[in-house]
């Protein structure tokens, strides 16, 4: 629980700093926008405002998100912070578009500006502030794991882009007295939409339920083997409820002649150690793998890996009395035809053991 607060106090803190820095840049834009009659400064400050209320965002996101759980959402409101993604790439997109819209404005109805070297010196005092501000808030965001920190960093640094074209208008208007705001704002815009998009998608992908992260589903599996009794780890499946909350379930495979009561032991063992180590909650199922089946392994292993798609099996369980057999196959997203390539594999495995009874299940490759 202590990782928790940390992280919700840190990413709080930089939002903070995020909001400050902004506010104080937009007021500094604002005073010599308005003194220039420059619309890209005073349009640069406004950008600079829509950051701090990108930071709140991200402050109320993380808030909220934290709420306990309640008997209408007993999984809690992670994934709140998902959609505070969502609502500032949707600013950011507002922004693009913004821009976009007024350097067209601007290449048809070119304006007198009042550009003098104050302007230049305020504006690309800015850039600096700001490209600071993106790298930081990025930096922070990436570690401490939350995606809005990131987006609002990217945000930033998208928007000294917009301060250095700013400043390269401002500097071909002192140098050569000519006016080229237009064109480089639709350059700048189109840069802007790009990453609002990709925000927006970023935010998307994750309600929607993506892959997993390899790295938590690799330790995950790999501090499971770890446990003495535990031959082999497959079918994890983990659910996300926010950056901080997953539940999930597993299969091992274990020896056939162990007892229920050491069975229930080693799924206890599972259940706490994950807890422990990665804060899931782990549902735990039992295949039992009988070791005198060694060749009949050995041989159905040969038999799957002749079909391209085919990821791995495990879970082979052969009843000799009753003459069943059954087994999952890892398969990937290319097979489509799930039940043509069962009945396939099936009369193969049974061209080798006509007496048995086939049954193969098919796991999809939820995570690695
Ligand atoms: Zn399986």
């Amino acid at each position: 629980m202590r990782e928790v607060s940390i992280r919700e106090k840190k990413i709080t803190e930089t939002g903070i700093i995020g909001i400050l820095a902004n506010v104080l840049l937009a007021v500094g834009k604002a005073i010599v926008g308005l003194i220039a009659g420059a619309v890209s400064v005073i349009f640069d400050a406004i950008n600079s405002l829509s950051d701090a209320i990108s930071s709140i965002i991200t402050i109320i996101g993380v808030k909220l998100s934290k709420k306990k759980p309640t008997k209408k959402h007993p999984y809690g409101f992670g994934r709140i912070e998902y959609f505070s993604t969502i609502i500032i790439a949707a600013i950011i997109l507002a922004t693009g578009a913004t821009a976009c819209y007024e350097a067209i404005q601007k290449i048809i109805h070119p304006e007198d500006v009042e550009f003098t070297w104050v302007t230049a010196v305020v504006v690309g005092s800015a850039i600096v502030v700001k490209i600071a501000l993106g790298l930081f808030t990025r930096a922070r965001g990436k570690k401490y794991n939350s995606e809005s920190l990131v987006a609002s960093g990217t945000d930033a640094l998208m928007d000294s882009i917009i301060s250095i074209a700013t400043l390269v208008s401002i500097g071909v208007f002192l140098i050569w007295n000519v006016n080229i705001d237009g064109w480089i704002g639709v350059l700048i815009s189109i840069f802007i939409i790009k990453a609002g998009l990709e925000a927006l998608f970023e935010g998307i992908s994750h309600v929607m339920g993506k892959r997993p992260d390899a790295a938590i589903t690799v330790a995950i599996k790999k501090s499971v083997n770890e446990i003495p009794g535990v031959l082999g780890t497959y079918d994890l499946l983990l659910h996300n409820y926010g950056p901080e909350n997953a539940i999930g379930s597993l299969h091992v495979e274990i020896d056939s002649n162990l007892t229920a009561e050491e069975i229930h032991k080693l799924t206890m063992q599972i259940q706490i150690k994950l807890m422990e180590e990665f804060h899931i909650m782990m549902t735990v199922g039992i295949y039992a793998v009988n070791k005198k089946d060694k060749e009949k392994y050995e041989k159905i292993r040969e038999i799957i890996k002749s079909y391209p798609g085919t990821l791995g099996f495990h879970g082979l369980f052969a009843d000799d009395d009753m003459k069943n057999m059954s087994f999952d196959i890892l398969v990937d997203f290319t097979i489509k035809d799930k039940k043509s390539f069962i009945d396939e594999v099936t009369s193969k495995v049974k061209e080798e053991y006509p007496d048995y009874n086939v049954y193969i299940n098919l796991d999809m490759n939820y995570s690695d």
